[in-house]
């Protein structure tokens, strides 16, 4: 899983991985009157994120990671908050979508990374069902998905509640085109 790239006259030719690492970032105000979805799961909880869909910070962060990466820019670029066809949309159905146009463009997942950051609710029981949700949404053993929580020490948006922050990696293998 290799390209030759050119290289100057008489050099040796470098041999590039054809690998590409990606990431993503989101960010999310919680308020009254919403559920909490992260990773595609529905976390009990007195308030829930505000957003077009379903908000879900953390497969935003993860799609955005897969866009970056196979340089199809991000979630805003082929689902704008925009258009009424995303309103309350399954976030996880983003992933899907996110995967099969980095396929087109000739890459496979490596693996995915990401770590959601608040200090309520604590998220740790539901850790294993939301790496499960999002693999299978990003066609990939659960082993290829790790998804951590970070509490924010009461600093910031994160830390006083007022909203979840969540951060991801993903690494495509493949050849691109
Ligand atoms: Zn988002």
């Amino acid at each position: 899983m290799s390209t030759e790239a050119p290289g100057p006259a008489g050099a040796a030719h470098a041999v590039v991985p054809a690998v590409r690492v990606g990431q993503g970032i989101d960010v999310h105000p919680l308020v009254d009157g919403r559920p909490l979805v992260l990773g595609g799961v529905v976390v009990p909880f007195e308030r829930g994120l505000a957003g077009h869909s379903d908000a879900d910070v953390l497969t935003h962060a993860v799609c955005d990671a897969v866009l970056s990466a196979a340089g199809l820019g991000d979630l805003g670029r082929h689902f704008p908050a925009s258009d009424p066809r995303w309103a309350g949309a399954h976030s996880l159905s983003f992933c899907r979508q996110a995967v099969a146009l980095a396929g087109e463009a000739g890459w496979t997942i490596g693996n995915v990374a990401a770590t959601v950051v608040c200090d309520r609710p604590r998220l740790g029981t539901y850790l294993p069902a939301m790496t499960a949700a999002l693999a299978a949404a990003l066609g990939v053993d659960p082993g290829q998905v790790q998804v951590t929580a970070k509490a924010a020490e009461g600093l910031g948006f994160t830390g006083r509640g007022d909203g979840i922050a969540a951060i991801a990696v993903c690494l495509l293998a493949g050849r691109g085109r």
